[in-house]
């Protein structure tokens, strides 16, 4: 999979773009290099994907933090947004990666990233923490040029719809994750002793992929071993529909992350075996196909498919993966029912073979 063609990232908006930076207690030369960072991969995105294309670009504040969750709480309420209904910072394979905050009218997006990673002083931490920055100044990009398109974002409760945000959720992880890659890849172009071009897809690439196996874990046997204690009444049916839904959507944006990352012509996930891989292949199998083939920012009349493909997939192929692992549900009056059978019948064929 190359690069796609369709994302300028000419610094054509160089200058004009107000953007500030707080370095928090950063080392005098990591907050430099930070800033200058910032700033470019601001003018690089904002530019060409906002202001070019008749989006307003939103005043942005990047604030670098030692505790990203507190820092985050605290930028939420001085945007006026109430408390957060998502799960707290992003998280990569268990790490705390950054958070991105916009205010509900998109005129104002603060992103805060955390000190260990930017103070990362040799070439990989270096490229590691541009990384992580550009991903949140992408979240921003992204999210103006979606809602633009349209609207705010729903809550979601019924576990169909649960799945098809999932989906689409991770989609966009996937994409911003693509978006920073370029970006980083353009400003920084590490090289090796040699004066040769190092593609960081193949760095964070491996990365990533090494924790996959490890966040697959979470839904088997980690998911199994929760249905199991449901059905033998250690855990109660909604601290298991919860578990489901954290887990699901953890392994969602890990995949996501893996995925983005890793450029041969199969993706990652067929190059693993195992329960999980299996459970989780209704979902991960035409999401995977989806992003590989749609452009990585929908253009102005897209959005609406795009958003309704992703969703499509989300909903069927996730409640697929849950009812392999047993669980079940339908609607009853204005809720759902959701009902937990033995995974064993549920899902009988255990492995085959991809071809
Ligand atoms: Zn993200």
């Amino acid at each position: 999979m190359g690069l796609p063609d369709d994302i300028e990232l000419a610094a054509s908006g160089s200058g004009r773009v107000p953007i500030e930076v707080d370095c928090g207690r950063l080392d005098p030369s990591a907050a430099a290099r930070v800033r200058d960072w910032a700033t470019q991969m601001w003018a690089a995105t904002s530019g060409p994907l906002l202001e070019e294309t008749g989006h307003e670009v939103p005043s942005i504040r990047v604030l670098v933090a030692e505790d990203v969750w507190a820092a985050a709480r605290r930028e939420a309420a001085a945007l006026g947004l109430g408390p957060d209904r998502r799960e707290g910072p992003e998280r990569v394979g268990g790490v705390v990666a950054g958070k991105c905050l916009r205010s509900d009218d998109d005129r104002h997006a603060t992103v805060v990233v955390p000190e260990t990673i930017m103070a990362g002083n040799d070439g990989i931490a270096q490229c590691h923490a541009a990384a992580i920055l550009a991903h949140e100044l992408c979240h921003a990009v992204y999210a103006v040029r979606r809602r633009h398109a349209m609207g705010a974002t729903e809550d979601v409760w019924l576990p169909w719809d649960v799945a098809g945000m999932i989906s689409v959720v991770a989609a966009e992880e996937y994409r911003v994750d693509r978006l920073a890659l370029i970006l980083t890849q353009a400003l920084l172009n590490p090289t090796d002793v040699n004066g040769t071009s190092i593609p960081l897809a193949s760095v964070f690439g491996s990365l990533y992929f090494e924790g996959l196996s490890n966040a697959l874990h979470e839904v088997s046997p980690g998911l199994d071993e929760s249905v199991w204690s449901y059905r033998t009444r250690a855990m109660d049916l909604d601290a298991l529909r919860q578990r489901l839904t954290r887990v699901t959507e953890g392994i969602a944006n890990y995949i996501a992350h893996v995925e983005a990352y890793f450029e041969d012509k199969d993706p990652a996930m067929t190059l693993i075996e195992g329960r999980a891989v299996d459970l989780l292949e209704p979902f991960w199998a035409p999401w995977i196909d989806h992003l590989r083939s749609a452009p990585l920012l929908p253009g102005p009349n897209e959005w609406a498919a795009d958003r309704a493909a992703l969703w499509g997939i989300g909903s069927t192929g996730i409640q697929e993966a849950w009812r392999r692992l047993g669980i079940t549900t339908r609607p009853e009056g204005g809720g759902f029912y959701m009902a937990v059978d033995d995974p064993a019948r549920a899902h009988p064929g255990e492995r085959r073979r991809r071809s």
